[in-house]
């Protein structure tokens, strides 16, 4: 009889460096469906509360650990990206994962830079991709490589990079991929900064510099039930208070199209900034339930389900009644 226990439950988590070894690290997955969480690595509480999801919901949990090159443009900072390798396994451990799959980029990309790639399209050009030209068909690419490569039923990603988690959605859907997508919100200190990899760039004044995003937001919220410009002008008042924080965009945008939402907008919307302080670029983002009960929102209620009904190409900029 097989040995019924997660590969990686007694002992840690295997360790996968290559193809190969991925391949027997998974074979040895059966009885049960495979949650995957793809990292860059620096994992902090954000990376464990996925992992966490994951682990209650799925059978076995794969993390992925990969620096994905092809989607860091020449002037951003992968050379200096924090690389935790050791604290990376002993939040694996903890966690209780089965398989951590950490390759090197010729494990990767074996040819080298892939000639083909998947585009990212229209939704890939806005917000952060008008700011990081490539990054999405850059992200893009390793994603659907390590849904091949890990054979995943489903795959667990943070509301924090809200625009890559609606493109990895649309993906799946577009291109049919057998992958159920989960969004998992946003994991914060306890004073609103919203966790992330990058955080360890800042310094101590940067820090309080950068509370200013996460606390727009908030005000941007608590002005939900006004509608968009009571929204928009509430979040931007936080943010002109802070000249250190160099904005790059604020904006109230429907969750699927990422198009400004109009002034008569009623429903779910996302309310997103970006900004650099200091030598650092963060971003932040809020759902929001727009008009009567207004709101900030975890994740947004009606893509989290195992196959999201995303409209194909829903309009915000005429009006409800279709003119
Ligand atoms: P990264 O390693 O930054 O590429 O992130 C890997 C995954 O963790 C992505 O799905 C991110 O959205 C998610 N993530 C990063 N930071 C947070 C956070 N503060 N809360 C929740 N998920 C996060």
């Amino acid at each position: 009889m097989s040995d019924p226990r997660p590969v990686g439950a007694v002992d840690g988590p295997v360790v996968a460096r290559t193809r190969a070894e991925l391949r027997t690290a998974r074979a040895r997955l059966t009885g049960g469906d495979v949650a995957v969480v793809m990292t860059m690595g620096a994992l902090h509480e954000g990376h464990a509360t996925l992992i966490e999801t994951a682990r209650r919901k799925a059978a076995h949990v794969v993390v992925t650990i990969f620096l994905n090159p092809l989607q860091f443009g020449p002037r951003e900072d992968l050379s200096r990206y924090p690389r935790t390798f050791d604290s990376d396994m002993e939040i694996c451990r903890k966690a209780g994962v089965d398989v951590v799959f950490a390759p090197t980029p010729d494990v990767i990309y074996q040819d080298g830079d892939p000639g083909v790639r998947i585009s990212a399209g229209p939704l890939g050009n806005v917000l952060e991709g008008q700011a990081r030209p490539g990054h999405f068909d850059g992200m893009l690419t390793v994603v659907a490589k390590l849904f091949h490569l890990t054979g995943a039923d489903s795959a667990y990603f943070g509301q924090k990079d809200a625009q890559q988690l609606l493109l990895i959605r649309r993906m799946v859907r577009d291109l049919d991929f057998p992958v159920d997508v989960v969004s998992v919100p946003t994991v914060r200190e306890s004073d609103g900064l919203a966790m992330s990899s990058r955080n360890t760039y800042l310094t101590d004044s940067d820090r309080e510099v950068a509370l200013c995003l996460s606390r727009a937001l908030e005000a941007g919220a608590a002005a939900a039930a006004e509608g968009p410009s009571a929204i928009r002008r509430a979040a931007r008042s936080v943010l002109v208070r802070e000249p250190l924080a160099l904005v790059d965009y604020l904006v109230l945008v429907h969750p699927y199209t990422l198009e400004d939402v109009p002034e008569w907008y009623r429903g779910e919307a996302l309310l997103a900034v970006a900004g650099r302080v200091g030598t650092t670029r963060l971003i932040d983002n809020l759902p929001v339930l727009v008009g009567p009960g207004g709101r900030a929102l975890e994740v947004f209620s009606d893509v989290d389900t195992a196959t999201p009904a995303v409209p194909a190409t829903p309009s915000v900029t005429g009006r409800p009644d279709g003119d």
